[in-house]
């Protein structure tokens, strides 16, 4: 076993945002093409036999840019100091790198891989790795800049990044998604460590992916170093190190933050509907907590189609059913429908917990909603965030509504740092209270600067950048 560092690969390149030189759009690499085609950026009609391609992971507008039109609006309210709104429209490090695997053929594949930092300056660099044919540059860079704001939200000291591998998981066996995580681990060489950049799971990757980049990452430090760096990523399988309530955590988040919603607006729980886009880890979660409070989900899509059923669908039922049946949409006991069909569900509650840029100038005046909890990141366009405010729908923004995850994986690396070990009543009890702290004190600065939710949001997380950049100065 080695017993220092890896060499940097040679693949791996530290840029900065304006200097394109080695990512590019589209395959990134140029080699083999991945086996499947990525989803199209065309939402179709469906018939109940023929799913419609429900999800848009819309390279029809960038990602980036959408963070941008948010920041800027947030930014111009509160009066952002001019050099600080500087830095922080710009990341700081992008990494991309192209590295080849040997499949199960014995033929090689070659794959691009990315990590983007945006922010450390509340701490190192946090967020997940994304398995999925529409990563890219510009989706990983809105991605990691919501990271840090979402940090700064619930006031851990973590930044924000965010990577992953342009590929389709599904095309791949368990024996070739290893060795591809294993490989990119080993291509972002340092460039992540439990002090300086620490990944987690996102679409498409899961603790059994963290466990191993983390037996990967701790190959290539030296034997006596190990145990102090297993907190190199956080979602991990508990015995590996991970926390009790990390799997549930993001849907636990958002069900507290609806929960504080119903309060404020004198809606019971008991008998509440609610429908839900993308049933993996946020969304079946989310579903099945809220379902143990008295609500009710009458209506669920995932990538492989869309179902209803007004009298209520049992959460944990259809997640067993989704698992053994590869998705929801032969689901027996509710109705197959199509995209539009689900987004015109009258219910109380959306929860997005797909992909981002799914309510949108063309979808957001379908809905038939009082609330839209975006479990996703990103789920609502500019466009179709105006809409939802001149339609009165509430909205309970991504990077608040999705913090638990963040939040908890905090909670991880700190009880790996201090080798302790919480009960799972201890780890939900402190992310109730972040995530209720949080949404407090968005819904008061909301209700000060008579602003959308959204834009209270940012407006919370870049006061308390503006002050550690005021309080430190920029160096020299
Ligand atoms: P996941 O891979 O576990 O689940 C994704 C779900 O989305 C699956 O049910 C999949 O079928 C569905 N989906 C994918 N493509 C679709 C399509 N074209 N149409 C309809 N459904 C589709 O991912 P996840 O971890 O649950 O993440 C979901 C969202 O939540 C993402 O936006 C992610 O960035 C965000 N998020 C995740 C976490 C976390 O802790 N995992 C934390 C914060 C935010």
């Amino acid at each position: 076993m080695s017993s220092s560092k890896p060499k940097k690969n040679p693949s791996t390149s530290r840029i900065t945002p304006g200097a394109d030189r080695r990512i590019s759009s589209g395959n990134g690499n140029g080699s083999s093409p991945p086996r499947k085609q990525p989803a199209t950026s065309k939402t179709q009609e469906a018939t109940p036999e023929k799913p419609a391609e429900a999800v848009v992971p819309a390279k029809r507008r960038s990602m980036y840019e959408n963070v941008m039109s948010q920041f800027n609006k947030a930014a111009d309210l509160m009066r952002l100091d001019g050099n600080i709104r500087k830095i922080l429209a710009k990341t700081e490090n992008e990494i991309s790198v192209n590295f080849p695997v040997k499949m199960n053929d014995g033929q090689v594949e070659m794959f691009t891989g990315y990590r983007v930092q945006h922010n450390d300056a509340l701490g190192p660099f946090k967020g997940g790795l994304r398995f999925h044919p529409g990563v890219d540059r510009d989706e990983v860079r809105a991605l990691a800049a919501w990271m840090t704001w979402k940090s700064a939200i619930v006031q851990i000291p973590f930044g924000g990044a965010k990577g992953g591998i342009q590929m389709d998981p599904s095309n791949y066996s368990p024996a070739e998604l290893e060795r591809i995580t294993r490989r990119f681990t080993f291509a972002l060489g340092s460039n992540i460590g439990p002090e300086y950049d620490i990944p987690a799971p996102d679409v498409n990757t899961n603790a059994q992916i963290m466990a191993w980049i983390q037996d990967t990452y701790l190959s290539t430090v030296p034997p006596t170093e190990r145990q102090r760096n297993i907190h190199v990523v956080t979602g991990k399988p508990v015995v590996s190190g991970g926390s009790l309530g990390r799997d549930k955590a993001t849907g636990q988040g958002i069900v507290f933050t609806i929960v504080e919603w119903a309060k404020d607006r004198g809606v019971s729980l008991e008998g509440l509907t609610f429908m839900v886009q993308g049933f993996g880890n946020v969304g079946s979660w989310a579903a099945r907590l809220l379902v143990d409070l008295g609500a009710k989900l009458v209506a669920v899509e995932d990538v492989s189609g869309a179902i209803r059923n007004m009298d209520g669908i049992d959460p944990k039922h259809l997640s067993d059913y989704a698992q053994s049946h590869s998705g929801i949409r032969k689901y027996p006991d509710a109705d197959r429908i199509d995209h539009i069909m689900l987004l015109k569900t009258q219910a109380d509650v959306f929860i997005p917990a797909a992909l981002e840029n799914q309510i949108t100038q063309e979808t957001a005046p379908w809905l038939k909603v009082r609330l839209v909890a975006e479990g996703a990141n990103g789920p609502t366009t500019p466009e179709g965030d105006a809409i939802l405010q001149e339609r009165k729908i509430d909205l309970i923004p991504d990077i608040l509504c999705n913090s638990g995850g963040v939040t908890v994986s905090y909670f991880e690396w700190l009880q790996n740092k201090r080798n302790e070990v919480w009960e799972l009543e201890e780890v939900d009890a402190k992310l109730r209270k972040k995530i209720t702290g949080a949404y407090r004190r968005i819904r008061d600065v909301a209700s000060d600067l008579e602003t959308d939710w959204r834009t209270a949001a940012y407006v919370v997380a870049l006061s308390r950048l503006e002050t550690v950049y005021k309080e430190r100065g920029i160096f020299p």
